[in-house]
Formats: C-alpha cells, sequence, structure tokens
C-alpha cells in the first residue's frame, strides 16, 4: 500500500455497504481495503444475503477471531443448505506465532471429528484465562466455485501491514458511497467533501443522513429546512419546517417514506456515541421520547 491512499467509504450498487474503508484512488478499479472491525460488518452482510439468497448468488467472508496464545484449532464453515446437502469449509489455524497461519481445506469426515476434539481444547483454554491480544484470520468463500477449483473458490484474505482486509474479488463492483447536497440536489462521492456550491457536509455518517434525508424532501418542498424526528422505535418524521414555519406535507408521499428509511437505515448502523456528534438539536423537556431537530440547507431554485 502506497502512501496516496484516501479514506472513504465504498458501496456496492448503493445496497450493499456503506462501510468505512482506505484506497487508492488512482487504481482502475476499486480495491477497498477495510479495518477489521468493517470486515466484520462486511461479513456480516455477506452471511445475511447468503442465508437470504442461497449460496449460488453470494460468496462470503468470514472473521474467526483468537489470541496471540491461543491453542491451534479447526473450524467448520458451513454454506447454506442445498439440493446436495450442506456445503462446508474446514479450517485450521496455528494463532501463535509472528501473525496466525491458516489452511483451508475440504469439511471431511475427519474434519469434522477434529473441529468437536479442538472446540474442546479451545473451550479449557479460554477458561483458563488467557489474555493474549486478540487475532482475526478472514477467509472468503465462492461457494459456487468450490467443486471446480478449491483454492480458487476458498482462500485467506491477508491484512496489510497496517493491519487492512482487502475484501471482495476484483469482480464486485465497489464504487464510492455519495452524499447529498440538498442546496444544489447533488451528489458527491463522500471523500470529497465540499460540493462545487461551496457546501461542506456533516463529517458523521450520520450527520450526511440528515442532509441525505433534506434532499429527498426537497422533492416535495425544496424550501424545507428542518425536520423534526422521533427517534423513539424506528425513526418517524413529525414535522417539517422552512425556517419557523411549519409545513403540511402529504405523509404517504414516496419521498416522505424515502427520508424517513434514509435515517433509519443510517440510525441502524451508526457508530456508538455518533448521535452525539451530529449536530442534531434535542428538542427540550417534552413528555414524549427523544425527538431531535435536524437542519439542513434550503434548496436552491
Ligand atoms: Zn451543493
Amino acid at each position: 500500500m502506497s502512501g496516496k491512499m484516501i479514506d472513504t467509504r465504498v458501496t456496492i450498487d448503493g445496497t450493499f455497504g456503506p462501510f468505512d474503508c482506505r484506497l487508492d484512488p488512482r487504481l482502475c478499479y476499486t480495491k477497498p481495503w477495510f479495518p477489521l472491525a468493517e470486515t466484520r460488518k462486511v461479513a456480516a452482510r455477506t452471511q445475511y444475503l447468503a442465508y437470504k439468497h442461497g449460496n449460488s448468488s453470494t460468496e462470503t467472508i468470514h472473521v474467526i477471531e483468537g489470541r496471540t496464545d491461543g491453542p491451534d484449532s479447526v473450524h467448520l464453515i458451513e454454506g447454506v443448505p442445498g439440493r446436495n446437502g450442506t456445503p462446508a469449509v474446514a479450517v485450521r489455524i496455528r494463532w501463535k506465532g509472528a501473525r496466525p497461519t491458516a489452511t483451508l481445506g475440504e469439511a471431511t469426515a475427519d474434519a469434522r471429528r477434529e473441529v468437536t476434539r479442538k472446540a474442546t481444547a479451545r473451550r479449557k483454554a479460554a477458561r483458563s484465562g488467557r489474555t493474549g491480544a486478540p487475532r482475526a484470520v478472514v477467509v472468503h468463500i465462492d461457494w459456487c466455485g468450490l467443486g471446480e477449483d478449491f483454492d480458487e473458490a476458498a482462500f485467506v484474505v491477508e491484512p496489510s501491514a497496517d493491519g487492512l482486509y482487502p475484501v471482495g474479488a476484483p469482480e464486485w463492483r465497489w464504487d464510492f458511497a455519495s452524499w447529498w447536497c440538498p442546496a444544489c440536489q447533488d451528489s458527491q462521492p463522500w471523500h470529497e467533501v465540499t460540493c462545487p456550491c461551496g457546501l461542506s457536509r456533516p463529517a458523521t455518517p450520520l450527520g450526511a443522513a440528515g442532509w441525505n434525508a433534506g434532499c429527498a424532501l426537497h422533492c416535495l418542498t425544496p424550501e424545507a429546512t428542518s425536520v423534526l424526528v422521533d427517534l423513539d422505535g424506528s425513526a418517524r418524521i413529525v414535522d417539517v419546517h422552512a425556517g419557523d414555519t411549519r409545513i403540511d406535507m402529504d405523509r404517504h408521499a414516496e419521498p416522505f417514506g424515502q427520508a424517513e428509511e434514509i435515517l433509519r437505515t443510517a440510525l441502524a448502523e451508526a457508530k456508538p456515541g455518533e448521535l452525539a456528534a451530529t449536530g442534531w438539536e434535542r428538542a427540550p423537556g417534552r413528555l414524549w421520547g427523544r425527538r431531535y431537530q435536524i437542519t439542513f440547507p434550503a434548496s436552491r431554485p
């Protein structure tokens, strides 16, 4: 990895992600490198999609956690049950040493017995209070390709020297996540912090989601500059304002639902403490739950 890396966020088709990453923008295709915490999120998402749509349409990522002083272990990664039973891959890991070393193989009956045996050793090791530093092994599996070329279909994703994982095959169509400027209704890639109109996006993804929601509402009322949102339960827009004036809006209109959905998704994926850093203003002491005022620029004619 060179010094020309940038911090940004990427997604596939705008629906998978966005995830925080670093990447080299000079490459002709987008090759993101993810910190371990984001790699876990990517992994969970691929497994969810495989569960939902079946292995044939989804490659999956798996993060196996261990410790520097842990005993050697064997793991079974199982795919989604299909017509020919449940596909599985066996992962043997040596945790000690400069970095963990993992070997992938077919889940034979022997491997399965070994998994059970070593799981007991791992549980014992955990109970004995080992305190080695946490480490992880990241595995990529293309379930469709297992029968053809195992080594190409199932492999370990090796981290860079600074602990970032290049998750996703080159054919994964990673693209930059965008933010929308409510003033001009135009989008910018996440790392372009300033819109050509001069406005800079809010610093956090949750803050930017407030602007994206504002953009959606501008399809209905370009003069809107704030929303009052109730965060108890799932996020619900209570009121829309243009300056100090409350605007009557059609709550059944599609952009209204889109704005609420943008906020819900961002809240579900927000990092702990992110809400406090968004600049959303808590509505003063009311009997009803948590209400926040989210402000954004009005649309320019
Ligand atoms: Zn703008």
